[in-house]
């Protein structure tokens, strides 16, 4: 059934329909050159596959057949993949090649070779007076490209081409995006070459499903050969005027290449070790592209998702990935934040004052413009880009891209920038730009500047909130090649300071630019105006300093922001000190995965992340763990209980990090004793979000993107967070034996957080034992009872667990410290032996709800809920993560449902061995027996829907005792869960395939 291509589903977003389509089954997937694999190119020279998509192919041919059918000339694309673990058919189809069996000969057309000579040369002499035109000679056909041929003059290639055509009926003409192919005038087209392939190679059998990606008109045919027995997916978007009005047989569609590149990543995921070859298989030695993310196309749609994944950071500051010349719109969001910085402010929705604390976006540093002759600065938009890489290296956290590019007046330009944001030393970071002229000499000027007019708006649903934080204060010009700037931030009067200082350096040491000044209170930029030669490289280098009035060892930020920047060497020196902070890092950190450059790839991503936002530099801040790092205003900077999962990473490794963010909550221990007395208990009640002082943070009403609604937001009921907290002290204590923490710190909050549990349990005399009401688990969908006024659960069992345990190891720690400490602590903070008999008492009489056959019961009442229909929601809406919002759009609330967030029972089984959890549950007169592990893993599984990431990381690590196979699976869907998020489409996971 041939659809419009706007109608199309997007791929990505429809990752579980496609698991059904697949389960069981194994794919063959087809795979067209140009337009899908590589940008379609002016010159199809220059349409060369990038590094990343070439070990997306190579990685996923691993697992299952990959064919490459291209127009080409076969031998010609497989030179351009660089890879032959493929079959290649080229030329249409008509040339086919496999690795196993060499060439696949077709008879058909074979007559024709000769004739489609005598057309090349004839087309070649006729068109020698059409400038652009390119005569692409292949096997069994003949293509004209007209891509370059100047508009007026393209009537006059299809007169050249129909022409020849007349002369010779038994050829035809093919159209396709800006060429005619001339092929003979067969029953043949990539259909048929699909069709004919899956036969010769034994698959066109029921256990197979032929998928086939491609752009191009002629794909239309392996589309419509494929309809009703495999997957057609078109890859172009509905916008683009080369595909307007094109009606397609495909079934999906993927916009972009990247999206490809993230399609089969996640299909290579999919079928990660299910034959074809050994697990992990491949093999690599030492490889860049272990340690590189790469873009070599410039795709606006996922810009602001590469910006966040191309962060750079020390763990005090960190910088989006965004262009130097990228102001905010809609495909650009350049953003600073820095730990703890954060800001409240007001908004008046429909009369009602809500308040906000936020992180703030802090002042742009990165500005850098290029002005050629006086001509307005280039951007992406004003120029035709002839090459683009946007890269990150991880070893060193650096960013670089490389770009050259045409301009209106004909000038070739390339441009290599790269910036750090140093490791070496938290309060700087440099840039430098290399500049080319190509084809020309002239004068250019080179912007630089530093930006206070910015605010907080880089998250759509929070655009109807306050999103300025900060107020100008003053900029300055400290010396002639230097900028400075404050800002303060508008409540919490943190002041912020950059200095900049910029240089511009030819062939023999530093050029004198003439400088042009620009300031307000809130931006100041220089203008360096100099000339520039054909093919000699101009290096500008912007050193800049970044100052806030919560740094230690300060005397005014601005002042300092000056002193620092004055002492700044050179781009080069300060790299190399930045790289061996890096070095010694990766020396504790790096964790190596032999035979899997991908997956050694992803880890290194995450990790690079990890001590970005928390690096040796945050131990001496007063930071926490922001639930998305520092690299945009997701979540408003808070910080929740994600801690959790990141401690037992820096505990074996860089534990001082650890006692550092612990820290962060130890100094907010009396604001988490006032809570707990402001709701009525004792001891020290955590928030669910914290950031600036530790009070609660949470939102009363967050807004629902699929229902448009404001809904009242109940999230801060998840009172777990406290256990996490008191969970995350013991451990670091027992990976690292820090006594002084225990005996300081850490003891008086695990009592506080032990005390605050003792008092919001209840004796339920009827039970005998111990419940909690009124409270949250980790699954946020279930709020409250279905129709109940009041918000919480009772019972929740990961809570009662989790307090169990917590409450054994509080009653026992007393006896562990020394008496001298013992007694001071318990005077400090008044604790009686009643209240450590009560959490003896806890231990051994907390509550569990179970359900029949020794599965745990989320929260009480659970099997009163009604069972969702879960097939039937993933046909409607495919993607089904967030069903709160699917359900809430219409008009049901999840509250009524078994359904699951994310894992929360499960949770117990990934926090603790299976010898701890015997050991609770034994103490608390339940059974735990050999099967309790695998029957909750599997009920549980069946009413997930994995709105969080987090939920694949405990997966992962929960099925690694069950079933490696799926424990592998749900980790590589937990890795990949980042760099595949797309904008504009559900988030997809590959692992919901599996
Ligand atoms: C998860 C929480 C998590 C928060 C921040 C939510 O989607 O459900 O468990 O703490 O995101 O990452």
């Amino acid at each position: 059934m041939a659809r419009q291509i706007g109608d199309l589903p997007h791929a990505l977003g429809e990752d579980e329909a496609l698991a059904r389509r697949f389960s069981g089954k194994r794919p063959v997937v087809f795979l067209d050159y140009d337009g899908t694999l590589t940008p379609i190119r002016d010159r199809t020279e220059d349409a060369v596959i990038s590094d990343s998509m070439r070990e997306a192919v190579r990685r996923l041919a691993k697992f299952v057949l990959v064919v490459v059918v291209s127009g080409r000339d076969r031998t010609v694309v497989r030179q351009l993949l660089g890879l032959d673990n493929l079959i290649v058919a080229g030329d249409h189809g008509f040339d086919i090649w496999s690795p196993t069996t060499g060439p696949i000969r077709r008879e058909e057309g074979l007559s024709f070779e000769n004739l489609l000579r005598e057309v090349e040369a004839k087309l070649r002499a006729e068109l020698a007076d059409v400038p652009g035109n390119l005569v692409e000679p292949k096997k069994r056909s003949v293509a004209v490209h007209f891509r370059l041929v100047a508009q007026e003059q393209r009537p006059r290639v299809k007169e050249i081409v129909d022409a020849i055509l007349g002369e010779h009926p038994e050829l035809k003409v093919t159209p396709g995006k800006m060429v005619f192919e001339i092929q003979p005038r067969l029953d043949w087209d990539k259909g048929k070459a699909v069709l004919y392939l899956l036969k010769a190679l034994d698959l066109d059998r029921d256990d197979v499903v032929p998928v086939f990606l491609g752009d191009d008109i002629t794909d239309e045919g392996a589309f419509r050969a494929l309809a009703g027995r495999g997957i057609g997916i078109f890859v172009g978007s509905a916008s683009d005027p080369e595909t307007a009005g094109r009606t397609t047989a495909a079934d999906y569609v993927l916009n972009t290449i990247g999206e490809v590149e993230v399609f089969l990543n996640r299909l290579a995921v999919l079928y990660y070790g299910k034959g074809k070859s050994t697990l992990p298989g491949g093999g690599s030695g030492p490889n860049p592209q272990e340690w590189t993310l790469t873009y070599d196309s410039f795709e606006p749609e996922q810009e602001r998702l590469r910006e966040v994944l191309t962060s750079t950071g020390n763990g005090y500051f960190c910088t989006r990935g965004s262009a130097e010349w990228a102001d905010v719109d809609d495909i650009h969001y350049p953003g600073t934040y820095a730990h703890g910085c954060y800001n409240r402010e007001t908004t008046i929705m429909g009369g009602r004052p809500v308040l906000n604390e936020d992180l703030v976006n802090l002042p742009n540093w990165l500005v850098l413009k290029l002005r050629i002759g006086g001509d307005e600065p280039n951007n992406l938009k004003n120029v035709e880009l002839l090459s683009y890489r946007h890269e990150v290296n991880f070893r060193n956290a650096t960013v670089t891209r490389r770009l050259r590019f045409r301009d209106r007046r004909g000038r070739e330009t390339t441009l290599a920038s790269r910036r750090f944001v140093s490791m070496a030393d938290m309060h700087q970071a440099a840039l430098s730009w290399t500049i080319t002229a190509e084809n020309w000499s002239g004068p250019v000027e080179v912007i630089t500047a530093l930006d206070a007019r910015v605010m907080n708006q880089g998250i759509a649903r929070y655009r109807e909130l306050e999103g300025r934080h900060l107020h100008p204060v003053a900029s300055r010009t400290p010396c002639p090649d230097t900028i400075s700037l404050t800002a303060q931030t508008r409540q919490s009067h943190i002041y912020v300071a950059e200095a900049a200082r910029t240089r511009v350096y030819g062939d023999s040491g530093e050029l004198e630019a003439e400088r042009g000044l620009y300031r307000m209170e809130d931006y100041a930029q220089q203008t360096l105006s100099f000339d520039l030669q054909q093919g000699r490289p101009v290096r500008v280098e912007k050193l800049v300093s970044f100052y806030t009035s919560h740094d230690q060892a300060i005397n005014e930020p601005l002042a300092n922001a000056e002193k620092a920047i004055g002492r700044f060497g050179t781009f080069a020196e300060a790299f190399d000190r930045h790289q061996r902070a890096w070095d010694e890092l990766w020396d504790d950190c790096d964790i190596q995965v032999p035979n899997d450059s991908r997956v050694q790839f992803l880890l290194r991503f995450h990790t690079s992340h990890v001590l970005q936002t928390c690096s040796p530099h945050t131990a001496d801040l007063d930071a926490g763990v922001p639930a998305r790092g520092l690299n945009g205003e997701a979540y408003r900077g808070h910080i929740f209980w994600d801690e959790l999962y990141v401690y037992p990473f820096l505990n074996f490794r860089l534990p001082k990090i650890t006692r550092g963010l612990l820290m962060y909550r130890y100094r907010r221990l009396d604001e988490a004793r006032t809570q707990a007395r402001a709701a009525g208990y004792r001891g020290a009640m955590y928030p669910w979000q914290s950031g600036s002082d530790g009070k609660e943070e949470t939102q009363a009403v967050h807004l629902n993107p699929r229902s448009g609604l404001w809904e009242p937001d109940l999230s801060r009921n998840q009172r777990h967070v406290s256990a996490a907290i008191f969970y995350n002290i013991w451990h670091y204590i027992q990976a690292t034996g820090d006594t002084d923490f225990l005996l300081g710190p850490g003891a008086e909050m695990l009592m506080e957080i032990a005390r605050f549990w003792s008092s919001i349990v209840h004796f339920n005399p009827e039970r005998g034992r111990y419940e909690i009401h009124g409270v949250m688990g980790p699954d946020e969908f279930h709020e409250k009872y279905p129709d109940a006024n009041e918000p919480g659960l009772c019972n929740n069992a990961y809570t009662n667990v989790m307090v169990a345990w917590l409450s054994d190891v509080a009653g026992r720690l007393l006896d562990m410290l020394p008496e001298r400490r013992r007694l001071s602590l318990c005077e400090r903070i008044d604790l009686t032996d009643r209240e450590i008999e009560t959490w003896k008492q806890m231990s051994r009489k907390m509550y569990i709800p179970f359900l029949a056959d020794g599965v745990i019961s989320q929260f009480e009442g659970w099997e009163d809920l009604e069972e969702l229909d879960w097939d039937a929601y993933r046909r409607k809406y495919g993607n089904i993560q967030r069903l709160d919002r699917i359900l809430r759009a219409e008009g049901k609330e999840p509250d009524r449902y078994k359904l699951s967030k994310q894992a929360d029972t499960v949770l117990l089984f990934y926090l603790f061995r299976q010898d701890e959890l015997k050991q609770i549950f034994e103490r608390l007169g339940y059974a735990y027996t050999p099967q309790t592990l695998r029957k909750n893993v599997a009920y549980y599984d069946a009413r997930t829907s994995h709105g969080s990431t987090l939920s694949f990381v405990v997966d992962a690590g929960v099925y690694s005792e069950i079933d490696l196979a799926t424990s592998w699976q749900r980790y590589l869907g937990a890795l990949e869960s980042d760099i595949g998020d797309v904008q504009g489409v559900p988030r997809p996971r590959a692992s919901t395939w599996a």
